[in-house]
């Protein structure tokens, strides 16, 4: 199947549930992102600073830019004029420089805090003690230019499918205590709107599961080389 093909029939399958798409494009070519927005896509999702700034310049402005990998505090400014949705905030000092860096742009930047899901010891990620202790910050009520729209998880690199399911319930189930209790919302900074999880394996499990973002690349493209 082409790339257009084969993203069309994702968004069919995710097209009953609450779930959008985000086209991750790491590794792949520049006629590979061009035929993805020919398709009609425009969520891309990179995970390196520099790879992202490469391809914007090259393509067309309408595109919305996700940085969905472990964010470094000295590369936000390469980003910071036009990135779309930050997934992978996992720390306050990292939100004190996007929020520096999105002041110096005049802009406000979307992001989601990433939640700690997997058993692997080498994921990013907050706990659910973090998260409160982080919005509850008297630095974090100064951000004026964030705003934490939601969560990001990342399952373990697992065959398991009950260990997959657990994590990401286990995200949602944070995610609606969150909302419900309104967490940060008096600030005017919070807004629980999004669930970024699910890959490629397990996009479906999560759509079901409750995620508003799945990040899909290999599905699409094939294995990375
Ligand atoms: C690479 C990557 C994905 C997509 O992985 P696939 O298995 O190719 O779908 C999703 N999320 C993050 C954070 C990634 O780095």
């Amino acid at each position: 199947m082409s790339i257009a093909q084969e993203i069309h029939r994702i968004q069919q399958e995710l097209a009953t549930t609450s779930a959008r798409l985000v086209v991750v494009t790491k590794t792949r070519s520049i006629t590979e992102l061009q035929e993805t927005f020919a398709a009609g896509v425009v969520d891309f999702g990179e995970n390196r600073v520099q790879e992202m700034v490469e391809k914007q310049a090259q393509l067309p402005s309408s595109i919305q830019w996700h940085q969905i990998g472990h964010l470094q505090t000295n590369k936000v400014k390469y980003i910071a004029p036009f990135v779309h949705l930050i997934h992978s905030v996992d720390s306050l000092k990292l939100l004190v420089e996007i929020n520096q860096q999105a002041q110096k742009n005049k802009r406000i930047i979307p992001c989601l805090l990433q939640i700690y899901i997997a058993q692997e010891e080498s994921k990013f990620g907050l706990n659910q003690k973090e998260v409160t202790q982080l919005i509850e910050d008297p630095i974090f009520m100064t951000l004026s230019h964030i705003r934490i729209v939601g969560l990001m998880g990342m399952a373990s690199f697992t065959e398991n499918v009950a260990q997959i399911k657990k994590e990401f319930q286990s995200l949602k189930s944070l995610f609606d205590d969150l909302k419900a209790n309104r967490v940060g919302e008096s600030t005017g900074l919070v807004q629980w709107e999004e669930i970024s999880m699910g890959m490629s394996g397990d996009y479906l499990l999560a759509a079901e599961l409750g995620s508003t973002l799945v990040r899909v690349g290999s599905a699409i493209f094939g294995p990375r080389g």
